[in-house]
């Protein structure tokens, strides 16, 4: 979708440190980590919202929390990590294309800020 961050990261028209790609799913390094571990995982397809979802996307917020697993235990982080879907602007959700917060490599305090 034109004029939306994640999907120009996707097609490359913006640069990004990618740590993992398949046909539905990409996952780069965040540009302002908030812990030593910071990925954002997400799907090609646009859905803006996590609210957004349905039958025919459902599947991509599974595949999404795989590769968030996938690359948690590659980077050592299985003692402990958080995995965030902001949803709207009330809860923090700045970029309005669905993205899993893969954040490691710290102790987490409950509840969030
Ligand atoms: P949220 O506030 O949940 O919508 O998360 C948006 C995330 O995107 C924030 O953690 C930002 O630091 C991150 N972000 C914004 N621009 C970029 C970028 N160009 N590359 C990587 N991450 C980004
Ligand atoms: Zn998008």
């Amino acid at each position: 979708m034109e004029d939306c961050l994640f999907c120009k990261i996707i097609n490359q028209e913006i640069p990004s440190n990618k740590v993992y790609e398949d046909e539905e799913i990409i996952a780069f390094e965040d540009i302002s980590p908030q812990a030593p571990t910071h990925i954002q995982v997400i799907p090609k397809q646009h859905i803006a919202r996590i609210y957004d979802v349905d039958d025919s996307t459902s599947h991509l917020v599974g595949k999404m929390t795989q590769v968030a697993n996938k690359i948690a235990k590659e980077q050592d982080l299985l003692d402990g990590y958080r995995l965030v879907i902001n949803c709207n602007p009330g809860a923090g959700q700045t970029v309005f294309h669905i993205h899993l917060h893969l954040l490691g490599g710290r102790t987490f305090k409950w509840p969030p800020g």
